[in-house]
């Protein structure tokens, strides 16, 4: 079904197109232009109770089937993915409003996930001892959850989900995802293509909404872990509220990156990988670099440096050729950012490239913010403080490589950080001393492959274990540990101590 001409878009419930009981719609609309393209249904408790009786009847039968179909099911999904690619891309620009080419990158980076999840049968391996006691053997196995639901963010429509079904599906759970109201779409779309690939119907269904469909979620009995990424406060809450009701939780929040440059690092190469960090989706990216720490006499040359290129970005509408940066999500987020900037002016900070209110040809009423770029931030303003999660890098100075690690390892997130430098020895230090998930040396946005995890410290990640690689797989099944002895000689004694090897 073409998606893109509906009006209203339906539920995705037991393999089928599902329209849903709620009366409540939202507005699902092209930043680049500011109309309203299609509605979405914010689905109620009723409409996530089909959807949850729908995947709780489909477990039983999906749980028995052997990892090996569950994978072969995942390889015809990845070429379904990659054939489309294009396709699929056109839809989270229209929607999300990143370019092209960056919305077919981040699909490749979920396909990347996909392709993990082919390996279950390999992953789902446990472990075996012989006679861990005379004629007693232990070994391990991984068992399925049952449902499990993943709540995800605007800013990645097809990766971020992607970091959690495949690998929960391959598995032998079945799944609910309830994607970003923002651009709901690609999920309905990748509903289509997992039944096309063969998925039994019921295994993976879409619900729709906002806060009302989240909770219904969090409550329902039948769910027994949630997978989110969003915000941070929103984390918090998912956290408390899915552990409250006995589920199984990981839930990943918002960011502040930091990139600290060295007064030995190449700057020009170190400006090139900050422009793309930093202004890359318009810095809607959860790893994305908003906070440039500038070391010693690295200060002056690499702002005059960031500013040159900065001015030189491409901003406009992500499906028109030679543009690098979109506009970001809302009319609200655009407001948002902008009066931002504003405090970091009020605030004192010195603002060098300014994008409030950009003028785009053709497009006068996008969500455009230019890129701007702030120096001598102080850790107290508010543009240091807040996650802007927009195009506004902020540079702060700082003395020494210690001095940048320690503003690392207080601010309240803990997703990633960079550092630029020619020294193997301050790279080390780096490694070493930074208190973060994810961290680079002259790698900007050190976002792990698929088959390593993914996650942030601290405000950036509530839970135990980070999204995909082997920490997916921990988090999608249970480990059950056998113990079984064949006595043959029918001896049998009451045992009244522990049982201890001699
Ligand atoms: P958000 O927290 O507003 O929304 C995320 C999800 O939660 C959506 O599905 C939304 O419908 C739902 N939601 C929103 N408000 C809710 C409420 N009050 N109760 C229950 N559910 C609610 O986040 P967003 O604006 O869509 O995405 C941007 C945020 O996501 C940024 O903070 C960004 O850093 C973060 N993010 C983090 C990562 C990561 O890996 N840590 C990755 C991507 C995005």
């Amino acid at each position: 079904m073409d998606l893109t001409t509906l009006e209203r878009l339906p539920l995705w419930i037991g393999g089928r197109a599902h329209a849903p009981t709620t009366t409540r719609y939202g507005e699902v609309t092209n930043p680049a232009t500011g109309e309203v393209v299609r509605h979405v249904p914010f689905a109620n408790a009723a409409d996530v109770d089909a959807a949850v009786r729908s995947a709780e009847a489909a477990f039983g039968t999906w749980r028995a089937a052997p990892p090996l179909r569950r994978a072969r099911v995942m390889m015809r999904f990845r070429e379904l993915m990659d054939a489309h690619k294009k396709d699929l891309a056109k839809i989270v620009t229209q929607e999300h409003g990143k370019t092209l080419a960056d919305a077919e990158g981040s699909i490749t980076r979920g396909i990347e996930v996909v392709e993990f999840a082919m390996g279950i049968p390999h992953l789902l391996k446990g472990e075996h001892s012989e006679n861990v006691g005379t004629d007693v053997d232990t070994w391990s196995i991984r068992q399925p959850l049952g449902v499990c639901a993943g709540i995800t963010p605007f800013n990645f429509p097809a990766m971020v989900p992607m970091w959690m079904f495949p690998i929960a599906i391959a598995c032998g759970n079945t799944f609910i995802l309830k994607p970003s109201e923002r651009d709901p779409t690609l999920s309905l779309r990748m509903g289509e293509l997992l039944k096309e690939a063969g998925l039994p119907d019921g295994v993976f269904n879409v619900v729709h909404g906002d806060k009302e469909a989240v909770d219904a979620l969090l409550v329902h009995p039948l769910i027994r872990a949630v997978s989110f990424v969003g915000s941070t406060p929103i984390a918090r809450y998912i956290y408390e509220t899915g552990t409250r009701h006995g589920k199984r939780v990981q839930a990943l929040g918002g960011a502040k990156n930091h990139a600290v440059v060295l007064p030995d690092a190449d700057l020009d190469y170190a400006t090139e990988a900050i422009i793309g960090a930093g202004y890359g989706s318009a810095g809607e990216r959860c790893m994305a670099i908003s906070a440039v720490v500038a070391v010693g006499e690295a200060g002056d040359p690499l702002v005059a440096k960031l500013a040159a290129r900065a001015k030189r970005i491409t901003t406009g509408p992500g499906n028109a050729p030679g543009i690098e940066m979109g506009p970001v999500i809302t009319c609200a987020a655009r407001d948002r950012i902008t009066g931002l900037i504003d405090k970091g002016v009020e605030e004192g900070a010195t603002l060098v490239l300014d994008g409030r209110r950009p003028t785009i040809d053709g497009h006068p009423d996008g969500f455009f913010v230019g890129p701007t770029l702030f120096d001598h931030v102080k850790p107290s303003h508010a543009i240091y403080r807040e996650e802007i999660f927009g195009p506004v890098l902020a540079v702060v100075r700082a003395e020494s490589l210690d001095e940048a690690i320690g503003l690392i390892n207080t601010n309240p997130y803990a997703n990633g950080a960079a550092v630029f430098t020619r020294s193997g020895h301050a790279a080390r230090v780096f490694q070493q001393d930074c208190e973060v998930g994810m961290a680079g040396v002259n790698v900007p946005i050190p976002v792990p492959m698929a088959f390593f995890s993914f996650g942030g410290w601290r405000n950036s990640l509530f839970g135990d274990l980070h999204v995909h690689g082997m920490d997916g797989v921990r988090f999608y099944t249970r480990t059950k540990v056998m113990t079984s002895r064949w006595p043959d000689d029918g001896s049998a004694a009451p045992g009244f101590h522990m049982p201890v090897m001699g």
